[in-house]
């Protein structure tokens, strides 16, 4: 190994074909957090890199630091595990999709980790393990475009900041409806859908919002089954139905109390116990919404990928 070469874990976000024969790579390293690599002549290479820079892709990464900018060169990789299932299948693919344009829209190259590793890694393989019927995959002609949006590519993360509310149009889902083999009993659909609520419940966190769902954002009292509630995202929180009564209730969607407390839980649950959590039905559908309205008031932008499983009705 070179002296100045160092390895990492990496997850594969994006890739881009740059010149006749290298590639741009946005990874998500262990430690590190977002970075950006340059792989000379993967696009010739049958050694070093052939089926490795994929998305999504978890590798063991060898790479060198450049002394005049922040795009390190990879030396090599070694596929750790390529997550096969959430490029073959589109429901998967599509899902993958939306974590991977979260993670891009949320972090900045070189910021660090502080547990979002683990947390992209468990989502990845949580969808990977949606054991499916592969042949009745066959309602798509074609893969779904990998940028939906311009917006969606590495470097076009907003600062983070509180915009008002801003109102999702409404689609019809594009997702095939599967039954799950794996440990889950739900639906692929569902169980996808499931782990993307999740997902966000635990990255709202990662990035420093955690949603409040302990108690009313403007009384202060706990959380009592005996109230209903509504989830304010300009305030980042539950609202319960006395102050919604008091105060008005602009901004706030209704949540029900079911669908509170297994995000609450969520919230608490370590990552190795997170899936064992099934949000289904209409409590899926507005927990969805919810944390989608939230992205997108946090984030100053819509999350392109996610459009298909949020917009239920
Ligand atoms: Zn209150």
């Amino acid at each position: 190994m070179s002296p100045t070469s160092k390895e990492i874990a990496a997850i594969v976000l994006d890739c881009q074909d740059h010149g006749e024969s290298d590639q741009i790579v946005t990874f998500f390293c262990e430690g590190i957090g977002r970075m950006m690599g340059i792989a000379k002549g993967a696009k010739r290479s049958q050694k070093r890199f052939v089926n490795k820079l994929e998305l999504f892709s978890s590798l063991r990464l060898r790479y060198t630091e450049s002394r005049r900018s922040n795009l390190v060169f990879i030396v090599e990789a070694e596929l750790v595990d390529s997550f096969l299932r959430l490029r073959q299948n589109t429901s998967l693919y599509m899902a993958a999709t939306v974590i991977r344009e979260l993670t891009l829209s949320a972090t900045r190259d070189l910021e660090g980790d502080e547990g979002f590793f683990a947390l992209l890694q468990w989502g990845l393989r949580t969808m990977d393990g949606q054991r499916l019927h592969a042949s009745r995959d066959v309602k798509y002609h074609k893969r779904p475009p990998l940028n939906g949006c311009s917006c969606a590519l590495p470097g076009a993360a907003p600062k983070i900041s509180r915009p008002p509310l801003v109102g999702v149009p409404g689609r019809r889902p594009l997702v095939p409806h599967f039954r799950s083999e794996g440990h889950s009993s739900l639906p692929v659909q569902l169980s996808v859908m499931n782990i993307l609520a999740l997902f966000q419940i635990k990255f709202f966190e990662q990035i420093g919002y955690r949603p409040n769902l302990d108690s009313c954002l403007r009384c202060h009292q706990p959380f009592s089954v005996a109230q209903e509630y509504g989830f304010d995202s300009r305030g980042g929180g539950i609202v319960c139905g006395r102050c919604q009564k008091e105060q008005g209730q602009s901004s706030v969607m209704p949540l029900s109390r079911g669908t509170i407390k297994i995000l609450a839980s969520a919230q608490d649950q370590p990552l190795h116990r997170l899936h064992c959590l099934q949000l289904s039905g209409s409590g899926l559908r507005e927990a969805l919404s919810l944390l989608t309205h939230y992205g997108h008031h946090l984030l100053q932008r819509e999350i392109c990928s996610l459009k298909p499983f949020s917009d239920l009705h």
